[in-house]
């Protein structure tokens, strides 16, 4: 674990020294739990954002895009249910004057029982080797059974207190928190205070105060967007049900703990595609989104082992199937996709408080409806945090040495080519000038001259360029290149004529589109 979290770190600090993600801000300290996308870190967004626009609304005939505005009348979040009940539950210590999430203390609780139980687990499978029945020592171990049960206890009480039939129980909450002897990481007492609500809305003043100005919200998700602009689309759009619209989007969230770099921030981007669909056939669809999605993370050839579903147990009001796609972060297996099935509440409750109908006539039965829905809902931030993760290798060399690499899929790099002259004369740079000249045309091309090539090759491991090409003497005569892949760092000689069919055919957003067709 602790191996992990400096892996993690390492990445935290190589997105930064090699320009894909600045705390904000920066030279004033940053701000908590914002951060800034640098030269690297904005064209791998980019193609993230690519990669997902192209496989709902350009693969999918019955899917358009939209895109709303961050603001939004004060009313929309009222019928959507933020305004009352967007709250996490927040502890203060009063010795460190730190604030927590309750129920992240808890849950934090809960995983370190289970972390205790797989250590006994695996002292024990050391201690008995081959002979190891794993089955029978979970249900026989006195120790691991007194953990057990103290960990279902705690589950138990957890679930009780969330689904208290009022809302959350905040006083069961801190209960909990007192029972259990959970101290605060940086003071180490248990001084707590009361367990409060709070929304996760930021609120701002819309129009100069003498006119009259109110308050509205930034969104903290990009679906209602989706939801108030639903009848526009499908009246001008001529759209039949199944249909869906996909939005990318920026999204805000006072989150209490900031944690793990870009996984939790207070301003982040979302994708989302609501897709409507006829009553009573939304189980189905939402089985094949499941699928659908799991595909596509898939694609990017991380491995399967790297992905899970977490079905819900505990499903919102409105909703009648809930999972999430986690990944394999450095960190544990951490959420990066949401499905849900969310009936027709959000359309039932916009039509409420609008006072508009909202509803489809379907023409095959003549009946009017209120479409139900199936979200998917990505976050390009923590896609983007899962794709570094997965891709940062500090390699051993057969020489001895160690090269810093990002495997990064090639369609997702920043930069797709290098082009180096292998020496700063000899009419070489101008060659490569020309090659660079002719090439930026198809994808982003990178042009360098300075340091010896070896260190130019591994600035660009670095940032997870997938080819580097050395224009040499033998360029000069015959026409043709070294190309270096990345990952083999294996160099052949290749005609400059084809080397843009060969990199166009692994770097575009077309060639991983087109193997998930
Ligand atoms: P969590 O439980 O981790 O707070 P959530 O269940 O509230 O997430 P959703 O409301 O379902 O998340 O949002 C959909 C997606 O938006 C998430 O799967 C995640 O990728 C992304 N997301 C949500 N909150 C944040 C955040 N604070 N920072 C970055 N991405 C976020």
């Amino acid at each position: 674990m602790a191996q992990q979290e400096d892996v993690f770190k390492k990445i935290v600090s190589h997105c930064k020294e090699y320009g894909f993600v600045f705390p904000s801000s920066d030279i004033y300290d940053g701000l908590g739990a914002v951060y800034d996308y640098g030269q690297n870190g904005v064209e791998m967004k980019n193609n993230i954002k690519k990669y997902w626009w192209e496989s709902m609304v350009q693969m999918h005939e019955n899917i358009v895009g939209l895109d709303a505005a961050i603001f939004m009348h004060p009313t929309t979040w009222k019928a959507s249910g933020h305004v009352d009940a967007f709250n996490d539950p927040l502890i203060d210590n009063r010795d460190s004057k730190k604030r927590y999430r309750a129920d992240v203390l808890i849950e934090d609780q809960i995983a370190k029982y289970d972390e205790k139980i797989e250590k006994e687990v695996e002292k024990a499978r050391k201690r008995f080797k081959e002979s190891f029945d794993e089955a029978q020592y979970r249900s026989t171990s006195p120790k691991v059974q007194e953990l057990q049960e103290k960990r279902d206890n705690l589950h138990r009480r957890y679930q009780e207190v969330m689904n208290a039939p009022g809302g959350i129980d905040l006083e069961g909450m801190k209960q909990i928190i007192l029972d259990e002897e959970i101290v605060c990481p940086i003071s180490g007492t248990r001084n707590w205070t009361d367990v409060r609500q709070f929304n996760l809305m930021f609120k701002t003043e819309i129009g100069a105060a003498a006119e009259g100005s109110s308050t509205i919200y930034l969104r903290p998700e990009t679906a209602q967007g989706i939801f108030v602009n639903y009848l526009n689309v499908q009246k001008t759009g001529r759209m039949k049900l199944p249909f869906g619209i996909a939005q990318i989007g920026k999204a805000f969230r006072n989150e209490i703990v900031a944690r793990q770099f870009i996984f939790r921030m207070r301003e982040f981007e979302q994708m989302e595609m609501q897709f409507f669909v006829k009553p009573g056939t939304e189980l189905q669809w939402f089985e094949t989104w499941k699928q659908t999605r799991m595909k596509w993370h898939q694609n990017l050839g991380f491995g399967a082992e790297n992905y899970r579903f977490h079905d819900h147990d505990k499903l919102a009001h409105y909703a009648n199937a809930a999972t999430d796609i986690e990944f394999h972060m450095p960190f544990g297996f951490k959420e990066v996709e949401g499905i849900h099935s969310r009936t027709n509440f959000d359309l039932s409750q916009h039509a409420k408080y609008s006072g508009k109908k909202i509803e489809y006539f379907d023409p095959d039965t003549n009946e009017s409806y209120t479409p139900y829905v199936i979200e998917t809902s990505i976050g390009v931030d923590r896609m983007f945090l899962s794709v570094l993760c997965h891709a940062y290798e500090e390699q051993l060399l057969p020489d001895g040495q160690t090269r810093t690499v990002l495997h990064l899929p090639a369609a997702l790099a920043p930069v797709k080519l290098a082009i180096f002259p292998l020496t700063k004369k000899d009419g070489l740079p101008e060659k490569a000038q020309e090659i660079f000249n002719d090439l930026r045309f198809y994808f982003n091309c990178k042009y360098e001259e300075k340091d010896q090539i070896g260190k130019r090759y591994r600035r660009m491991d670095a940032i997870g360029c997938p080819y580097c090409i050395t224009v040499d003497q033998q360029t000069l005569e015959d026409n043709t290149v070294t190309l270096r892949d990345r990952d083999t760092m294996e160099q052949t000689r290749v005609v400059i004529s084809e080397l843009q069919q060969i990199v166009d055919e692994k770097v575009t957003i077309t060639s991983l589109l087109k193997k998930l067709a």
